[in-house]
């Protein structure tokens, strides 16, 4: 199937309230121009020097999502134009984005990033960090509006635990927002679990290889 296929039958498949991020690390701009032929917006990297120069040959209303784990120094290449960064995991990142959306004054959108898998490798903060920066630290950044949380559940074949994964994250989410109405988004689900995902409660899914076909090289 063509990657306008895949994008199309997505869009039918997903609820309405469910936002489709197109994955698009380590594919060419024009798999990228394939997608955004077939209505497709959101789009999905993992790295901010990849992502800018994608941003600076493609159309400028596509929003960009950075869905991986982002190195501080490295904030500033993306505060001018980044629409979601999905990947948040410290206080001192939250500061950093704070600081560079100022200097374009924007407010920029954060997930918080929870650690929700069994396995070392996963970045992530634990809920009582998480319930900290929501509640106090927050204040102090006035350029940062943190409007949901990002999860990511173990690599496993292992369906049960994937959908207990997502479920103690929509716990954790639904839990904050009674304290915090801004939390809209729960970022959660890929190629391989997005369905369970959804069932689990996700509003946002970041899928790449169910739409552009298997990545050649490994993207961490
Ligand atoms: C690569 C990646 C995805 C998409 O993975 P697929 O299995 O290709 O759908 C989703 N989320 C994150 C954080 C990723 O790095």
């Amino acid at each position: 199937m063509s990657i306008q296929e895949n994008i199309q039958n997505l869009h039918e498949q997903l609820p309405e309230n469910v936002t489709l991020i197109a994955v698009s690390k380590t594919k060419p701009v024009e798999a990228l121009k394939e997608a955004y032929q077939a209505g497709q917006r959101h789009f999905g990297e993992n790295k901010i020097q990849e992502m800018s120069d994608k941003y600076a040959v493609l159309p400028k209303d596509i929003l960009w999502h950075m869905i991986g784990h982002v190195q501080t120094n490295k904030v500033k290449y993306m505060a001018e134009f980044v629409h979601l960064i999905h990947g948040v995991d410290s206080l001192r990142l939250l500061q950093e984005i704070n600081k560079q959306a100022a200097r374009y004054n924007r407010v920029i959108h954060c997930l918080l990033q929870k650690d929700i898998a069994d396995e070392e490798t996963k970045f992530g903060l634990n809920a009582d960090e998480i319930s900290a920066i929501l509640t106090h630290q927050i204040q102090a950044l006035p350029n940062v509006k943190v409007v949901g949380l990002m999860g990511m559940a173990t690599f496993t074949d292992d369906q049960a635990q994937i959908r207990q994964e997502f479920a103690t994250l929509k716990a954790t989410f639904n839990q904050m927002q009674i304290i915090h109405p801004d939390l809209q988004i729960l970022s959660m689900g890929m190629s391989g679990d997005y369905q369970i995902a959804i069932e689990e409660g996700s509003t946002m899914v970041r899928i790449g290889s169910a739409i552009f076909g298997e990545r050649n090289y490994n993207p961490e």
